[in-house]
């Protein structure tokens, strides 16, 4: 995989929300997977850690300036110092490799060829692998919080742009979109959000809370 390929990073205040343990586990999952996966976000996440370390101790973490996050890349040893280690596994990085418990995740059908395997749900949100057909159309949805979309295989495009292997895309509740996958090869997204989705004719409404999505 060529990792200077990414091209849709973690926004800086997730990483700092992140950074101050203050994401939900789904949220979490995905930040760790995409970081694994990306040495810019790791270096971000290192300059996260000092400030909230040394010069925010007792303060929320807060957007660093890029001036003042070189400085203290600067002083690192070793900026690029990996997240505590678990074994990528096929196309799946540590951290996700480690939810999985180093088992291939049970793919259910969801319909029009696209399997999903949940991770974990819970009223405070739910994470979960997304298996598209390669040019497949996933329909129209929308959502009533946010959405992370983290790409492991393949790639995607909608309205807002192409999302490659390694890109995020965030989607809130403004976003309305119709994600198709790429030509080449099934995608498959790690995708998790703090509030069930609003389909529009994916499925009926009522059963929605069979599929927990
Ligand atoms: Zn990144």
């Amino acid at each position: 995989m060529n990792m200077s390929a990414i091209k849709h990073h973690i926004p800086d205040h997730l990483l700092a929300a992140y950074s101050a343990g203050n994401l939900s586990d789904a949220f979490a999952l995905v930040v760790a997977t995409h970081i694994s996966m990306c040495s810019d976000c790791r270096a971000s996440l290192e300059a996260h850690h000092m400030t909230g370390g040394i010069f925010l101790e007792d303060a929320p973490a807060q957007d660093i300036s890029a001036g003042l996050k070189g400085d203290i890349l600067a002083q690192l040893d070793n900026p690029f110092r990996p997240e505590p280690v678990h074994e990528r596994r096929g196309i799946y990085p540590g951290p996700l490799n480690a939810a999985l418990k180093a088992q291939d995740p049970i793919w259910k059908k969801l319909g029009m060829g696209v399997h999903q395997s949940i991770l974990s749900a819970d009223s405070e949100g739910s994470v979960r692998l997304l298996w598209i057909p390669a040019g497949q159309k996933v329909p129209d949805h929308g959502h009533n919080g946010l959405e992370l979309t983290l790409v492991l295989q393949g790639s995607f495009s909608d309205e807002t742009g192409f999302y490659g292997t390694g890109d995020l895309e965030i989607g809130d509740e403004d976003l309305e979109h119709t994600p198709t996958a790429g030509p080449d090869m099934p995608c498959i997204c790690l995708a998790a959000t703090d509030a069930p989705l609003r389909f529009k004719d994916f499925m009926p409404r009522l059963l929605q809370p069979l599929f927990r999505i």
